[in-house]
């Protein structure tokens, strides 16, 4: 206990969280009673996953008042957690329970922003599914890289055969804005997957990213060009994505010298926050605190 206590006081950055899925299911209760599930420990995959979200999260989501409580209680749960600094995607889809006015989705993430300004570094990233018309993209997606309120871009979703060329613009506009642009890649998905879509998008950042560690190539190019690896250990064997937290290749991409980071994904769906995982990676001897110190403090201060 003693451990977990020293890990929760100290100050620390989330940078690899979608914001309505990144409640604390205590704090969730409070606002909604109704809430009966349990969050599973493994989930059937990836589907497996989505199907939860939609059969458990998506019918509390009535209205605008229900994603804007979602999108606050992630923020607590955050604070509630020490963390400082909170990037957080915001998906694109949810403009649809804004009566699809952009304006006002916009100005939604801006109040929250406001609301905990004393609080917690908040930087919301305009989260984009792959599987996005182009169209919407190019008009809703680029907004919001234009706007004050957002500063980044993530795009997420299926892996595997994606061709991300579409996506190639826009994140030329987001970093000619000096947005930051990140991209989910290689959970599921190879190392050549990866390095396809870094030579594409130039991406600042990777979210996951752990088959990197199948390939030296992929492992060099990411040390060349500097890209930091947001990482979900917690998440990753949920979802099947690594057998154990012990076979997990945190500790391989670490000892190669990549800088990463040790994040939630989507507390509510995993059920996991900093500290604890800071904690079950030191218990479980893959990481001394000291190391786990410095990957705080990194994550702190690569802002
Ligand atoms: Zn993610």
């Amino acid at each position: 206990m003693a451990l977990r206590n020293k890990l929760h006081s100290l100050p620390k950055a989330d940078v690899h969280n979608h914001l309505h899925l990144s409640g604390a299911v205590e704090l969730l209760r409070e606002q909604y009673p109704g809430v009966q599930f349990e969050t599973p420990r493994y989930y059937d995959g990836f589907d497996g996953m989505m199907h939860f979200i939609v059969q458990h999260v998506n019918t509390l989501m009535r209205s605008s008042d229900d994603v804007i409580r979602l999108m606050d209680i992630g923020i607590r749960s955050s604070i509630n957690d020490n963390v400082r600094h909170l990037e957080a995607s915001v998906d694109m889809g949810l403009v649809a329970y804004f009566d699809n006015s952009l304006e006002t989705f916009i100005n939604a993430v801006g109040q929250l922003k406001k609301k905990y300004a004393s609080e917690i570094d908040f930087r919301p990233e305009i989260g984009i599914k792959k599987s996005a018309e182009m169209e919407e993209v190019y008009r809703d997606g680029m907004a919001c890289i234009e706007s004050e309120v957002f500063d980044g871009i993530d795009i997420y979703g299926k892996e595997t055969d994606q061709d991300l060329s579409g996506f190639k613009e826009i994140f030329q506009e987001a970093r000619a804005r000096s947005k930051k642009t990140k991209v989910h890649i290689g959970e599921f998905s190879d190392a050549q997957s990866m390095l396809r879509a870094i030579e594409t998008l130039e991406p600042d950042e990777i979210q996951h990213g752990i088959n990197a560690a199948d390939s030296e190539k992929a492992i060099q190019m990411i040390l060349d060009r500097n890209i930091r690896l947001n990482i979900c250990p917690h998440s990753n064997v949920a979802l099947g994505a690594a057998r154990s937290l012990l076979e997990h290749p945190v500790r391989k991409l670490y000892e190669e010298g990549v800088n990463i980071t040790i994040n939630t994904d989507d507390l509510l769906l995993f059920n996991a926050t900093i500290t604890d995982q800071f904690a079950d990676l030191i218990q479980q001897r893959m990481f001394t605190f000291e190391e786990i110190d410095e990957i705080r403090q990194n994550a702190i201060q690569g802002l």
